[in-house]
């Protein structure tokens, strides 16, 4: 065979010559929606590439982003690597100091930041110099453009556009191997300082094709995505890259990502595929349910859902809609989908509706390139649903180190597995039960309790908006689990009627010893339950 390298530039080259008339729908600031064709992505990712290698761009070098979900983004996705560059994406929910940290370590270079994330780029700017930012006019705003001054550490400042219409035209791809980088993510630091993992075109690629595989995600040119999971995490779990390798049509949301935003633009552009966090879901769902017959759910919408245990009440509420959601597990370690839920023929027929919900709320089996294990106290344990331990993964998509950070045996085993910190198991037909993250688990008396097992039973009830399950020190059983709770705008929801819910599912052990009614659950950047800063808050809680 051809020692052909994978290469990103290759999906670019094939959608630009076979899909020219697709779509790409971005929702600018004002709310107005710009069309572009996939000949425009093509043409502009090229331009961009030409650009930064007229300005300098070595290869290597890394590119930050500082950009919503949007037409530009994407074209920086593809354009950074053709110039065999490292697109790095900043998470613009952080601290601005985080940042900061966070683009001084990776030694950015140039950064791409949308005009409105301007005031926030001021924020960290001293903390890291560019030596270019690269400003998109998302808002539409007149960009002024500024000779940057060495001497000062004072970038210089380029128009997106202006930059893109100077590129020169004589482009040539940067010459690559496979196996060199294209992109970058930290990890959010939900449980630690954030950790750089790189990506190449090699683990893109395949990560690609895998999840654009019927039996995975399943992404083909027909269908309509809408990527609400933000492209500055996990690079939305890598399928912008899919859906530009099957020529899907892209619809991205920008901004917008309140609820009524969100069924507005599902309502205006129905997608066929849309992904998210279980919190943004939730809210949806809810906003939905305030107010009915506003919006209708596109009943051909399969909705990947993932970052976090989905409740099992959340799939039977869009179920009810015709909405399929499909859950799906992964880390940005991971590049970042390692596994989804699968309707496997051999239970087909087999189980009851609620048996097929049951297993939806799990974590779905592992993708074709992916292999899984359980690690417990007495080593590799059996697929037999009941044994539970670490989640360790290895595989050609996930990271085997962290950047510029020495070999930590806490992330990676001695034979070569990724240590996910997931406490885990699997049953026999492979499906993945997430019993918590290691640092979530209530440990009472020797024994474990799962705060996600509690928090999506708590969030079945009727009137209960959000819940979370925290452990709080115990002077007989070392920790005991408190329940956090969000009640729906106007539902009663009582503790007896907590406490009877749970009876008849859980052992009395493992049952919640109190429940604390709360206005909101704290969200990591990402968009997640934050237990992290509730067990701050709860930090001087007593038991009675
Ligand atoms: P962070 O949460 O620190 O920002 P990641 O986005 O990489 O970083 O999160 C990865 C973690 O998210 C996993 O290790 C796991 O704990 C959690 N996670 C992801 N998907 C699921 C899921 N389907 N069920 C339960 N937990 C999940």
């Amino acid at each position: 065979m051809m020692p052909v390298p994978l290469s990103l530039n290759r999906l670019l080259e094939h959608a630009g010559r076979l899909f020219p008339e697709q779509e790409i729908v971005s929702r600018l600031p004002d709310k107005s929606l710009r069309r572009h064709r996939y000949a425009d992505f093509h043409r502009r990712a090229r331009q961009l590439a030409a650009a930064l290698k007229k300005l300098g761009l070595r290869k290597g070098d890394r590119v930050a982003t500082l950009c919503w979900n949007h037409h530009a983004h994407l074209e920086a996705y593809f354009g950074i690597p053709a110039a065999g560059g490292v697109m790095h994406t900043l998470n613009l929910r952080l601290a601005p100091d985080e940042l900061g940290w966070i683009a001084h370590h990776a030694h950015d270079r140039f950064l791409i930041v949308d005009d409105v994330l301007l005031p926030l780029y001021q924020r960290f700017a001293p903390h890291h110099r560019f030596e270019r930012v690269i400003v998109f006019p998302f808002s539409g705003a007149p960009v002024t453009e500024r000779d940057g001054d060495p001497h000062e550490g004072e970038p210089a400042i380029d128009d997106y556009e202006r930059l893109l219409a100077r590129a020169p035209a004589d482009f040539h791809y940067a010459d690559h191997h496979e196996d060199d980088p294209v992109a970058m993510c930290y990890t959010s630091g939900t449980t630690g300082k954030p950790k750089g993992v790189v990506y190449s075109h090699r683990s893109t690629v395949l990560h690609s094709l895998s999840c654009a595989l019927p039996d995975a995600v399943n992404i083909a040119a027909n269908d309509t995505v809408l990527p609400v999971t933000p492209m500055f995490h996990a690079n939305s779990w890598g399928i912008p890259y899919a859906a530009v390798m099957v020529g899907a049509r892209l619809v991205f949301p920008g901004p917008h990502l309140h609820p009524e935003d969100l069924l507005d633009l599902i309502q205006a552009e129905p997608p066929t595929l849309s992904l998210g966090v279980p919190t943004i879901w939730l809210g949806l769902i809810q906003a939905h349910e305030a107010n009915p017959g506003r919006w209708k759910l596109p009943t051909a919408m399969r909705s990947m859902v993932g970052g976090a245990a989905v409740p099992e009440a959340l799939i039977r509420q869009f179920a009810k809609h015709g909405v399929r959601v499909t859950q799906g597990w992964g880390m940005t370690e991971t590049s970042p989908v390692g596994s989804l839920f699968l309707e496997k023929p051999e239970l087909r027929g087999k189980l009851s509706d609620d048996e097929w919900f049951a297993r939806k709320a799990m974590a779905g089996v592992p993708l074709a390139l992916v292999e899984a294990r359980i690690v417990g106290e007495q080593g590799v344990c059996d697929w037999n649903g009941s044994d539970v331990g670490e989640l360790q993964v290895r595989g050609p998509y996930i990271t085997g180190a962290y950047h510029d950070v020495p070999q930590d045996p806490d992330k990676f085993t001695a034979d070569g597995w990724l240590r996910t910190g997931d406490v885990a198991s699997i049953d026999a037909h492979g499906y993945i039960r997430i019993a918590d993250r290691t640092k979530d688990l209530v440990k009472s008396g020797g024994e474990w309790i799962s705060s996600v097992d509690l928090e999506n039973a708590i969030m079945a009830h009727p009137g209960v908006a959000e819940a979370a399950v925290i452990a709080i020190a115990h002077r007989r059983w070392g920790e005991r689990p408190l329940a956090c709770v969000v009640r729906k705008p106007g539902a009663t929801v009582t503790v007896e009627s907590l406490r009877e819910l749970l009876a008849g599912r859980f052992a009395s052990w493992q049952l919640p010893d109190a429940f604390e009614f709360v206005d909101e659950i704290p969200r990591t950047s990402t968009g997640k339950f934050w237990k992290l800063k509730l067990r701050e808050r709860f930090a001087e809680w007593r038991w009675p």
